[in-house]
């Protein structure tokens, strides 16, 4: 039973290593973003409502996205464990999370922090934007995504470590490189992907 967060910034590298840490731990990789970007394609009315925000590299308002997440941890697949890849980013949604999982009788097991230097974050999303096509990385998007991330939701990295869940990694160096110093900080507190 492992439930886990990932925070960092955008290009740090999350949605990647949530996909293989996923993998590795059997339990289902939860991105808001990916999530928002299915109801956009579809258009669905989450999306429709959701695309004005993600183009503008805006948060979508925390009624529609705690909403979402509740709805989605609802779910049985997500009662043995989950990683959230994406959620919180606000403190109000910090509140929420905290909310669902008390009334589950549950808790966070690590909030996993991934690092990379700005100037590595900005090479990688013009990288992405060019083979992705993805709308929110144009140059004044990414910058103001970068904004938005200091403001509102490296502030909660205090908190979880506070609460003395944060493992620091750097995500710098090759991909499997970052899942294997994960998954050596998630064993090193004792959680591992069969318990
Ligand atoms: P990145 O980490 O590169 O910014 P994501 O795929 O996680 O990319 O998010 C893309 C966009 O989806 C965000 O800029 C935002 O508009 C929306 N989004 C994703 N997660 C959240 C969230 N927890 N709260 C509000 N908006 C979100």
């Amino acid at each position: 039973m492992t439930r886990l967060l990932l925070i960092g910034p955008p290009g740090a590298g999350k949605g990647t290593q949530a996909a293989l840490l996923a993998q590795r731990f059997s339990i289902p990789a939860i991105s808001t973003g990916d999530i928002f970007r299915f109801n956009v394609k579809n258009q669905t009315p989450l999306g429709v409502e959701a695309k004005g925000y993600m183009d503008r590299g805006e948060y979508v308002p925390d009624s529609l996205t705690n909403a979402l997440v509740r709805d989605r941890l609802s779910h049985e697949d997500a009662q043995k464990g989950f990683l959230l890849d994406g959620y919180p980013r606000t403190s109000d949604q910090t509140e929420e999370l905290d909310d669902i999982l008390r009334e589950n009788n549950t808790k966070l097991d690590i909030v996993v922090q991934l690092t990379a230097d700005t100037n590595e974050l900005v090479r990688r999303l013009a990288h992405r934007a060019q083979v992705e096509g993805r709308a929110d990385d144009t140059p004044e998007v990414i910058r103001h995504r970068l904004d938005v991330y200091e403001e509102q939701t490296a502030p909660l990295i205090d908190i979880y470590a506070s609460r003395g869940l944060v493992a620091m990694i750097d995500g710098l160096g090759e991909i499997e490189d970052v899942t294997a110093r994960i998954i050596e900080s998630i064993e090193a507190r004792g959680l591992h992907p069969d318990a």
